[in-house]
């Protein structure tokens, strides 16, 4: 993938959007970092009961046992445990996560973060675009789009708004591509907000 830095800690990013693979990626690299003898802390976001507690599961039912924390300082409290830090589900996290993964990288812990970087309606989704800007790594995952088979880099909500979602009910979602991703409402499309942002000079 990429060869690590020596004598220092970084931030690596895998992004995108639902159904992409990011957990799967994640899990792969935190299986890695195990067989190379490393101390590894995992960390999802409370919120997220989506499987069973303590693990985090892929779509594909890979499995790895995890801590649920319910903000970024959470992680912190275990920053003298472990030399490699994944989390999960970051998007649950809040901006406070950005300062972590520095203080972190900071002390020279290898740390990984896994996340949502645009939402329902196609807008940036912090603390994930942030992090990116601050990592030494960063991969994006793309899903299948189910409409058209291109590379999708959106997350479709496909029930009413209105109705109760259940954070992480995938049913309530599905990826599709550019072309095909329908904004719940047109006037937070990432096109509305940058023209916006243009009348207001
Ligand atoms: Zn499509």
């Amino acid at each position: 993938m990429f060869d690590f830095p020596h004598d220092t800690g970084w931030i690596e990013v895998i992004c995108g959007p639902m159904f992409s693979g990011k957990t799967e990626e994640l899990i792969r690299r935190l299986r890695r970092a195990k067989i190379a003898k490393q101390r590894v802390a995992i960390f999802k976001a409370g919120i997220d009961t989506r499987y069973e507690e303590d693990q985090l599961v892929s779509h594909s039912q890979q499995k790895i046992p995890s801590i649920g924390v319910r903000n970024a300082w959470d992680i912190l409290a275990h920053a003298k445990d472990a030399d490699v830090f994944g989390v999960d589900e970051a998007q649950f996290l809040g901006i406070e996560l950005v300062e972590v993964a520095a203080e972190l990288a900071g002390d020279r812990k290898r740390v990984i973060i896994a996340g949502l970087d645009t939402d329902y309606r196609g807008l940036p989704f912090e603390p994930i675009p942030q992090l990116l800007a601050i990592a030494e790594y960063i991969t994006k995952e793309l899903a299948i789009c189910v409409q058209c088979g291109n590379p999708a880099k959106f997350t479709q909500r496909i029930v009413e708004s209105g109705e109760l979602i259940l954070v992480g009910a995938n049913e309530a979602y599905e990826p599709r591509c550019r072309r095909c991703f329908r904004p719940p409402d047109p006037i937070y499309s990432v096109k509305n907000q940058l023209s916006l942002t243009e009348l207001k000079k």
